[in-house]
């Protein structure tokens, strides 16, 4: 299954040049034009060849440059083309816009968010969302605040992946779970699929003929008057990973109690969600083949305290929580790859709380930056390096020492298009 988003393609535009030929016509495939605001930027460069005056190998295309501030302090200049990154020294320069006065990184990632929803009450109470203008401004809400790489984990239906068919400039890219999977009483009522232990493979299978590349599966539930259990055992969910690797699908797990997590990342799932309870030695097994967490403290804190103080469900999330604090600095050694996500505890977009949550949790603002940047988790295609997607997200400060600098992102430029201007 080729993956969504923008993975692994090059443009058809650079790829000619690596190949050192010209196309015959400069339309791209996506049919991209260049955006105005780049293409009336100030041009003292205009009718000059190349960044440093060389002749570009491919002189019919015109690029805009972007002088950038990194967070290291360094400089970059770069030039847009139809949506794409490309050497400056490539393309003929019309028009330059100096963006010195911020700090240009490569983008946010939200990697569990729920597009069918504004919040978890609604998500829960609401009939399925097939409201194509509430998914638009959702995924506008994720790409307006410098999110630009979301996974969604799964819906009560599969009506969010609506989404999949928006156009490139419109939407993050995207990585989407359809409609969850729990067994009967193993996640609230009416929502998703319930599937009988035995069905799960086919289940899975059937999720497999859908445009999702993510499963989604739910692991564990609390059961009343007796707590959480397991709503697959290790051997089902290992027979469903298996099917759904072979389909070309990645399978992310909820999980909340002490037992699933550890079955879980045996059984080989990619992504492990919330996982209050993943042990040390599960850390190493999901580092070892560089599979996500994504703990949303934040949405576990919202759960908690949406729970009566000192019941029993609240105990164990605080417990839950401390686990987590515990092995929030021990993921990046293992080779986990964490991440941050919202979960639907705060709006679509807000995923810096989170990064900035981690921080408060004890996780060095390095480490917290970089789960939220992490969008090559996802993408293949991305970074501020010719050949990427142009997308990148102008912030205040370097987000390293003021990881808050996040939560205000002062401009976005989406595939050569300005959804923010700085
Ligand atoms: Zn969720």
């Amino acid at each position: 299954m080729p993956p969504c988003g923008l993975g692994g393609r090059l443009p058809p535009t650079l790829a000619a040049l690596a190949r050192g030929t010209e196309l015959p016509t400069l339309r791209s495939s996506r049919g991209q034009k260049l955006p105005a605001a780049l293409a009336t930027g100030q041009s003292s460069r205009s009718a000059r060849w190349g960044h440093n005056g060389k002749r570009p190998l491919a002189s019919l295309f015109v690029a805009t440059l972007l002088k950038l501030n990194l967070r290291d302090g360094s400089r970059l200049d770069i030039a847009v083309e139809r949506g794409w990154f490309v050497d400056p020294d490539l393309v003929r320069i019309d028009g330059e816009i100096d963006l010195g006065g911020y700090v240009a990184i490569g983008g946010l990632v939200d990697a569990h968010a729920h597009f069918g929803a504004d919040g978890v009450r609604s998500m829960i109470d609401s009939p399925p969302e097939d409201d194509l203008a509430a998914l638009r401004a959702r995924a506008t809400a994720q790409l307006e605040a410098g999110v630009l790489t979301v996974a969604d984990k799964g819906g009560k239906t599969d009506e969010h992946l609506a989404l999949l068919a928006e156009p490139l400039t419109d939407v993050p890219n995207l990585h989407m779970a359809g409609a969850m999977m729990a067994s009967p009483g193993g996640y609230y009522p009416n929502f998703g699929l319930k599937v009988e232990p035995q069905d799960l493979s086919t289940a899975v299978a059937d999720r497999c003929a859908t445009p999702a590349s993510w499963v989604k599966i739910v692991g564990d539930w609390p059961r009343r008057e007796v707590g959480v259990l397991e709503n697959f055992d290790g051997a089902t969910l290992a027979r469903a990973v298996e099917v759904a690797h072979a389909a070309g699908r990645k399978v992310a797990i909820h999980t909340m109690g002490r037992d699933a997590p550890s079955s879980a990342v045996a059984a080989g799932v990619d992504s492990v969600e919330h996982g209050l309870f993943l042990t040390e030695a599960d850390l190493e097994t999901l580092g070892a083949r560089g599979g996500h967490w994504v703990p949303t403290v934040v949405a576990m804190e919202y759960t908690m305290n949406s729970l009566r103080a000192g019941s029993t469900g609240a105990r164990v999330i605080g417990e839950g929580l401390e686990n987590v604090a515990r092995l929030l600095p021990l993921a990046e050694e293992a080779g986990v790859v964490l991440l941050t996500g919202t979960d639907l505890a705060v709006a679509h977009g807000e995923v810096a709380r989170e990064a900035v949550r981690l921080v408060e949790y004890g996780l060095s603002s390095r480490r917290a930056f970089e789960a939220i940047t992490r969008r090559s988790a996802f993408d293949a295609v991305t970074g501020l390096v010719p050949g990427m997607a142009a997308d990148l997200v102008l912030v205040g400060a370097d987000p390293v020492d003021h990881i808050e600098t996040l939560l205000h992102a002062k401009g976005v430029l989406r595939n050569g298009r300005w959804v923010k201007r700085p």
